[in-house]
């Protein structure tokens, strides 16, 4: 099978240094493999991405002499469908409306770069108080109901495992998908979330490898079990390195020195930025 990477940015800023490095081990992992590299658009979020910052991932990527097959998916343009899925998985009962906590219901746009807040259990309301909720109009998530996918796939479900590559070969590890709740996978308004959607794509793109930070590691678990409760074939994964600040913290877009813009035009030249990087050892 051919070997198909990609890197998923979401336009909420300038990408950094980090970006370059994970984009990179992507396109040199599927070169490698003479598969092809995909360069997805993450911008589901309308609220916080910025046409500006599109255009400079295109740039900036082309900068360090990356390229990738056309063409470009834009998770924008596919809103109807990641709603027809999530459609479907409420008509299987798998997710219910959810009117707690805004502020889960705003993070399901973006990559938890975090880990899993813990189980989050709530269940759906009692069919009046539903009723009630949304004829005074209050906004609310759709969540997954880890103990329906339970009840679904049976025993599959507690031993369900993710392929990860490591440095010394692929091993299976533990999904261990019970340990995330409720998770959000879409809201009232917009019909998706990062995890709906990057499983969605990454699965209908034939993305055989998913590589991605370190940080992102644990939502490979939740990501098995939504391929699984789809149908679908899951990649292999790989979780590489973060590239930290001075500060030692994880680099955010917010970190302009380290944007590969600014690095430009401090006239630093692609190979200077590669330079700074580390030898990729897993
Ligand atoms: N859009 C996500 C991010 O920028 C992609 C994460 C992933 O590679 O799945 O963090």
């Amino acid at each position: 099978m051919e070997t198909v990477t990609r890197f998923a940015p979401s336009p909420t800023g300038y990408l950094h240094i980090g970006h370059a490095y994970s984009a990179l081990i992507n396109f040199d992992q599927a070169i490698a493999a003479g598969g092809h590299f995909l360069l997805r658009i993450e911008d589901i979020d309308q609220t916080r991405c910025r046409p500006e910052y599109e255009a400079a991932i295109f740039e900036d990527l082309a900068w360090i002499g990356l390229t990738w097959k056309e063409p470009v998916l834009r998770q924008s343009d596919r809103m109807a469908l990641y709603e027809t899925r999530l459609a479907e998985l409420e008509s299987r009962g798998l997710v219910y409306r959810c009117f707690k906590s805004r502020k889960d219901i705003q993070d399901a746009m973006s990559a938890p770069h975090h880990s899993p807040v813990g189980a989050f259990r709530s269940g759906p309301l009692a069919a009046i108080e539903e009723r009630d909720a949304l004829a005074e109009g209050k906004p609310y998530a759709w969540r997954l109901s880890m103990s329906e996918a339970e009840t679904t796939l049976g025993d599959a479900f507690s031993t369900l495992t993710f392929v990860e590559e490591t440095k010394t070969g692929q091993v299976e590890c533990p999904a261990d998908a019970g340990h995330f709740g409720d998770v959000v996978l879409g809201r009232k308004d917009s019909g998706t979330s990062y995890h709906l959607s990057s499983v969605i794509d990454d699965a209908e793109q034939g993305v055989t490898h998913v590589t991605r930070g370190k940080d992102l590691r644990d939502a490979a678990g939740l990501h098995v079990l939504l391929y699984k409760i789809l149908g679908l074939t899951p990649p292999v994964y790989r979780h590489h390195d973060l590239i930290l600040g001075d500060d030692g913290k994880r680099l955010a877009k917010r970190d302009h020195a380290a944007t590969l813009r600014a690095m430009r035009e401090n006239s630093l030249s692609p190979s200077d930025v590669k330079a700074q990087l580390p030898i990729v050892t897993t």
